[in-house]
């Protein structure tokens, strides 16, 4: 049997995957088991921060696996020290939790959120939502998560959890009371169709919350780590939040996942309120660091900021009459399209060129944040030979 025969009949079908076995890959290209060449323009959905065979990552990871692979949350370890110490440094928040995906930094987000509602509010559980919005699959999540696709089947969801429209405060102030203790939402709508919030919206929302006593809690794990061309999409908007979420890029590649809080609310968790076994890991910790400091030393952000711009640009040059608007920020970019976009993403894949959608008509862009124009250049290229020319 060949591997793909192998995964169908013995890997859950939770999946419809491409037919495509990566076996290495470089820089931003990925090698498939006959050697063919992909050029790498969805980073393992904006995970894959460096691109792939990072130096600094590599022996990074190489020197903590030498040392200790894993120890419990009872002790200490220096690796996750010094990621917690670097993020609250590089941020506006005080307290870090770790985790190890993005569903489970929401999940502390949630139960942080609940916690302070409990002591800070007279018990105040309802949390706000947005509609289309994607915030993870475990049952906390998929229920903030306001997309019937994905909560179909899974039923009863959570308890008090109310949806609003993304991009309309008159709707999240209809839903607000005395009960409501957070509000959730997406920087840029990801799954939802790269979708972002408009600025005036969120100074509002902030200064709704701040008046209400209601938590505004950031789920960047997708537009986090540099995606939109500052390290956290928080500082593209003139406000703090209260609670910031990470995971895809942090880990560069590793699974890792991070809460991150002001420290009057995160003095809501007392000892034994959550934990995660593998939470803080030493390797996953040890990584991101590295990361972190690579997109700091290397300037990673001037390039995401300079070719995310160039990308769009070039994407604008396409003539094809089905593209219907192009929208993005940093190297999270969007190509919406009048029709359904799968054959589109084949095609590429066929050509050598990985790309992903989101929602049904939307081509979405988030390559490794360290591609150059040359790159960019030759993605362009194989695009432009997959899609109905005008
Ligand atoms: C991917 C994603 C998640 C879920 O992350 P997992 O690591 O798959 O659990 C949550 N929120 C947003 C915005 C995401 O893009």
């Amino acid at each position: 049997m060949n591997i793909k025969d192998i995964a169908d009949k013995y890997v859950m079908q939770t999946y419809s995957r491409f037919q495509a076995i990566f076996t290495k890959g470089k820089d931003v290209y990925l090698f498939d088991e006959k050697e063919k060449k992909y050029l790498d323009f969805t980073a393992g959905i904006a995970v894959n921060a460096l691109g792939y065979g990072n130096k600094a990552v590599i022996n990074a990871i190489n020197t903590q696996t030498e040392k200790l692979l894993h120890v419990s949350n009872l002790y200490y370890t220096e690796p996750m020290a010094l990621l917690a110490k670097k993020l609250v440094e590089k941020s506006c928040f005080d307290k870090v939790f770790f985790a190890n995906s993005g569903a489970e930094a929401n999940e502390a987000a949630f139960k942080l959120a609940r916690k302070y509602g409990h002591l800070k509010k007279n018990g105040a559980s309802k949390i706000i939502s947005m509609k289309n919005s994607f915030h993870g699959r475990t049952m906390a999540t998929v229920t903030l998560t306001g997309q019937a696709k994905y909560q179909n089947g899974f039923g009863p969801m959570m308890n008090d959890i109310l949806y609003a429209e993304f991009n309309n405060i008159d709707s999240i102030k209809n839903l607000i009371d005395e009960n409501v203790c957070a509000i959730f939402i997406e920087p840029v709508q990801g799954e939802g169709g790269l979708l972002p919030a408009d600025k005036t919206f969120m100074e509002e929302l902030k200064k709704l919350c701040t008046r209400n006593n209601i938590l505004l809690i950031f789920d960047e794990v997708q537009t986090g780590i540099g995606r939109r061309g500052k390290l956290f999409c928080y500082e593209n908007f003139d406000i703090e939040p209260d609670i910031l979420t990470l995971a895809k890029g942090l880990g560069g590649g590793l699974p890792i996942g991070a809460a991150l809080a002001k420290e009057e609310i995160a003095q809501c968790f007392s000892k034994g309120d959550h934990a995660s076994t593998f939470g803080g890991n030493p390797i996953a910790c040890a990584c991101a660091n590295a990361v972190l400091d690579e997109i700091e030393n290397k300037d990673i952000l001037k390039n995401v900021k300079e070719n995310g711009k160039y990308l769009i640009k070039k994407l604008k040059e396409i003539n094809c009459p089905n593209i219907k608007n192009i929208r993005g920020l940093g190297l999270m970019i969007g190509v919406e399209f009048d029709f359904e976009i799968n054959s589109i993403i084949q095609k590429c894949l066929d050509k050598g060129l990985l790309i992903i959608g989101a929602g049904k008509n939307v081509i979405r862009f988030v390559p490794p944040l360290i591609i150059n124009k040359k790159e960019i250049d030759e993605g362009i290229e194989i695009l432009k030979n997959c899609l109905p020319q005008g």
